[in-house]
C-alpha cells in the first residue's frame, strides 16, 4: 500500500487495493521508464528510493535485483553488516563479508555459469569461485576452505546449489572465517555494487538475529 500511495503521489495512475496485482506491475513499469531504472515491474529497492517508500523493508520480503537466494543456509549462524566501502589495508572494501563457522556451506545465490574457480590457497582471495549470471553479473565469492570435485568452469549453477565451503583462504587466513560477496557489473573486475542490501532482501532470517 506504501509503494502504491507513493507511486500515485508521484503521478502515475494506480488502484490502492494493496496487492502488488497487474495495475501495480504497470505502474512499476512506467516508473521504472520514466526514472531511466532497468523496466522489470518489480519493486526494487532502488526504485523504492527514487519514490520516497518509507525504508525498510523486513528480512526476506524485498525484491532483490542480483540475488535470488541468501548465499548460506538458513541453519547457520552467520552474521553481517554493511562493510562495502569500509577501508582494508587492500583499498576500500567493495564487498560484503559474511562471518560464519568454517566449513559452512557456500550456496550460489543465482542462477548462472562457474567462469572460474581456484582451489589452491594463494592470493588475495584464497580458494574461489567466480559467477556469472545469465544478465551478465559477476559474483565473487572468496576465501573458501574447499570447493566441491565435482564443480567445474563451464557448469550452470542455480540458487542453492553448494559452491564450496566458508573458509579463511587468502588474506583472511589471520581473521575469522568469512565469505566475501562481491556483485560487479558487466564484467569481472567490473564496477562493483554494495551487496549488502541484496543480502537483506533475501536474507530468510528476521534482522534481529543477523545484527544489521
Ligand atoms: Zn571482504
Amino acid at each position: 500500500m506504501q509503494l502504491q500511495r507513493r507511486l500515485r503521489a508521484n503521478g502515475f495512475r494506480i488502484r490502492l487495493d494493496g496487492r502488488y496485482g497487474g495495475s501495480t506491475v504497470k505502474a512499476v513499469r512506467r516508473a521504472q521508464r520514466k526514472l531511466g531504472l532497468r523496466v522489470t515491474g518489480v519493486a526494487t529497492p532502488a526504485l523504492q528510493r527514487r519514490l520516497g517508500v518509507p525504508a525498510p523493508i523486513a528480512a526476506g520480503s524485498a525484491v532483490s535485483e542480483y540475488l535470488v537466494t541468501f548465499p548460506m543456509p538458513k541453519s547457520v549462524e552467520y552474521r553481517y553488516f554493511n562493510d562495502y566501502f569500509a577501508p582494508r589495508s587492500t583499498g576500500m572494501h567493495g564487498a560484503t563479508d559474511i562471518l560464519a563457522p568454517h566449513g559452512a556451506p557456500i550456496l550460489s545465490a543465482t542462477h548462472g555459469t562457474v567462469m572460474d574457480l581456484r582451489r589452491t590457497d594463494s592470493g588475495l582471495g584464497g580458494l574461489y569461485v567466480y559467477i556469472r549470471d545469465p544478465g551478465g553479473t559477476w559474483y565473487y565469492y572468496a576465501h573458501l576452505s574447499s570447493i566441491p570435485r565435482s564443480l567445474q568452469p563451464g557448469d550452470t549453477v542455480w540458487p542453492g546449489r553448494v559452491i564450496g565451503r566458508n573458509g579463511s583462504s587468502g588474506n583472511a587466513s589471520y581473521g575469522a572465517p568469512h565469505l566475501h560477496l562481491e556483485i560487479m557489473l558487466g564484467k569481472r573486475g567490473g564496477p562493483n555494487t554494495n551487496p549488502f542490501q541484496h543480502l537483506v532482501a533475501v536474507d530468510p532470517k528476521p534482522r534481529s538475529q543477523t545484527e544489521i
